[in-house]
């Protein structure tokens, strides 16, 4: 463990710049979200930031393969994978928390990713800890354990960081600015999150309960939840043949389950036609699917799907109280005072 005044986290930051490309969260255009950097004074982690760091790691419209019809048949050229190294600095609990699922998704379940895996191989996580929180975070309900995801934690302790190095990758980052830390036996105070309403009371609401209509009704299929949420990892496959008629492109591009296009089939079908369905799935999809497909919860609480609705449609607010309404039921029943 070792100790870096806050004084000199630009120049901390600064030192990594020099040797890598960073990804750091600042203010462009009145809106924060986490893009490259060339100058560390543009930092800002004066909250958790409107846009997450996912495309970094899983980008909105990524190239696959480019291809070409020849006499001998067709030639896929595949996308180079990336070459540079990436540190992506300052990243909250939350947004750490959901690089795990993102990593879950793409490395472990079902077939490994090789998009995703030459990309992340090249990424090193910075993450800064710091027990606030704000109003639309959930993350203490949903016990985030903040432990896996980050290969350096720069954790809060007043006036200083404490510089925890998780994995060899993050060692080795440290060692690129070790002149600027003192080591230390001082450890950081854990963040402790009790999990306190039961997270997968949503699936027991029948398709009919008013909660899912509720919802529906208030939404106005823009998709701007899944975008800024870190860890929707939906997409669509789209062909961009090339006026010859002979060659193209294949991307992978974003797509959204809040939208009727999501569902949309061959012969035009739509099988999720109405927002009350479609609001069912996100919320099941995040609290129950993914537990059971790999054994996570895909939401991390980081508020951002209810911060930025415009019609504040809150799923996971919704997944909350259920759970909230359903522990209170059982302390009830156990002859318990109900938690508020
Ligand atoms: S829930 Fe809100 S942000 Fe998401 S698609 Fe509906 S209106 Fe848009
Ligand atoms: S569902 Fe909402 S609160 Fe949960 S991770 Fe996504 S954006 Fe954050």
């Amino acid at each position: 463990m070792h100790s870096l005044k806050k004084t000199r986290l630009m120049e901390f930051l600064g030192t990594l710049r020099a040797r890598h490309a960073v990804a750091a969260p600042v203010k462009r255009n009145g809106v924060r979200s986490f893009e490259l950097i060339s100058d560390e004074t543009e930092l800002d982690l004066s909250g958790l930031p409107e846009y997450s760091a996912k495309k970094f790691f899983f980008p909105p419209r990524e190239l696959l393969y480019g291809y070409k019809v020849t006499a001998k048949g067709v030639e896929i050229t595949p996308a180079a994978p990336p070459e540079e190294e990436l540190v992506v600095f300052g990243m909250r609990p939350c947004d750490v928390k959901a690089v795990e699922v993102t990593d879950r998704f793409f490395l472990e379940y079902g077939a490994r990713d090789p998009y995703y895996a030459a990309r992340r191989k090249k990424i090193t996580v910075v993450g800064i800890y710091s027990a606030k929180k704000g109003e639309h975070f959930y993350c203490d309900m949903l016990g985030n354990t903040f432990a896996e995801g980050a290969d350096l934690i720069l954790w809060d302790a007043g006036k200083h960081f404490l510089v925890e190095s998780k994995t060899a990758k993050g060692e080795k980052l440290a060692a690129t600015a070790r002149r600027l830390l003192e080591p230390t036996k001082e450890k950081p105070e854990p963040i402790d999150c009790p999990v306190n309403f039961d997270r997968g009371a949503v699936r027991e609401l029948p398709e009919d309960d008013p909660l899912w209509k509720e919802l529906g009704d208030k939404c106005l299929d823009c998709g701007a939840c899944t975008t800024v949420c870190p860890t929707c990892t939906c997409f669509d496959i789209v062909d961009e043949p090339a006026l010859d008629g002979k060659s193209g492109a294949r991307y992978r591009v974003w797509a959204s389950c809040t939208t009727d296009d999501f569902t949309r089939v061959a012969g035009g079908y739509v099988f999720r036609k109405d927002e009350a369905a479609r609001a069912r799935f996100r919320t099941l999809h995040k609290f129950d699917y993914t537990t059971r497909q790999y054994g996570l919860i895909s939401c991390t609480g980081c508020g951002r799907c209810s911060r930025e609705c415009l019609t504040k449609v809150a799923m996971v607010d919704a997944a909350i109280r259920a759970g909230i309404r359903k522990n209170n039921a059982k302390k009830n029943a156990a002859g318990k005072k109900p938690a508020d």
